[in-house]
């Protein structure tokens, strides 16, 4: 960890009084969910085109289902690491307004985040993506997870155990598919609060993915400054006031206790 950046982030920090951090996939591994692009990640094994599209869902949900069992396993079983617990203590000092996130795995808020933006969705809730009527995913997971991963997906193959609502439809994860529409208000919400920053505080993110990839350039022309914490560089360091290269959840709680006396 280069001790000297982190300083810098921690005296820049310091003299600011509105913080708002965007987060990704990096920021939960720690917690048991790799993310989905480094290698032997879930998108090296299930092209995301047949497994994560909303027009294949409505064509075939069993195959977005054989990779998100995977998905549902991991979140399962994942708790709040270290970094999501620095960001929970930012924000109960009062300095961070809030978390933009990327991650469906509702970890922030388990950690004690109150204002979280979730620019993907939830794993938390389904809905039948015909009536709209929402279920807890822990319901749909416990059947899910009765059945051995192979015969579930030859059966749903034929049709048979696909999750069903009441009218017929077919129930959902609210994660956001490729093809679907982004949640409006989620995004103009998170918009706003990257405009109104003094720092965004980017974490564990590749930044390849819109709209999330478009907010740092958002905060830089309301005049705000752009730290990022991050194992691997990122195609927007060359805009970062502050670039710490590690681990979030060895990072961020130092962060914390270099800027503790000032929470
Ligand atoms: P990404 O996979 O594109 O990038 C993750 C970044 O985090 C990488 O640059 C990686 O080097 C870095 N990283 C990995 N471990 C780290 C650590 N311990 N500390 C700091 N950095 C670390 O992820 P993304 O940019 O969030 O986009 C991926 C998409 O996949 C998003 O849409 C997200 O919804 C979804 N996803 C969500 C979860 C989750 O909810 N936990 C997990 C995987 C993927």
């Amino acid at each position: 960890m280069d001790t000297a950046a982190l300083q810098d982030l921690a005296t820049a920090i310091s003299k600011t009084s509105r913080i708002v951090s965007l987060t990704g996939a990096g920021i939960s591994v720690a917690s048991g969910i790799p993310d989905f692009r480094s290698e032997g990640g879930l998108w090296t094994r299930y092209d995301p085109s047949l497994y994560a599209s909303y027009s294949r869902f409505v064509e075939d949900p069993s195959y977005f289902w054989e990779m998100h069992i995977e998905v549902m396993h991991l979140i399962d079983k994942a708790r709040p690491n270290p970094a999501h617990r620095a960001l929970a203590h930012l924000e109960e000092g009062g300095l961070l307004k809030g978390v933009i996130t990327q991650n469906i795995d509702g970890l922030h808020q388990d950690a004690g985040c109150s204002t979280v933006y979730e620019l993907h969705g939830t794993n938390r809730t389904c809905s039948c993506i015909a009536c709209g009527r929402q279920y807890p995913t822990r319901e749909i997971a416990a059947h899910m997870f009765s059945f051995q991963k192979k015969d579930l997906i030859r059966k749903m193959r034929k049709g048979d155990e696909i999750p069903t609502c009441e009218c017929g439809g077919w129930i959902k994860p609210d994660v956001i598919l490729f093809g679907e529409k982004m949640p409006y208000e989620t995004v103009i919400a998170a918009e706003e609060l990257a405009s109104s920053c003094e720092l965004l505080l980017v974490i564990g993110t590749s930044l390849n993915v819109q709209p999330a990839a478009s907010l740092p350039f958002t905060t830089k022309h309301s005049g705000g400054s752009i730290a990022i914490i991050n194992r691997e560089p990122t195609i927007l360091d060359r805009i970062a006031d502050h670039m710490v290269l590690g681990m979030a959840e060895e990072i961020l709680p130092d962060l914390v206790k270099r800027v503790g006396s000032t929470i």
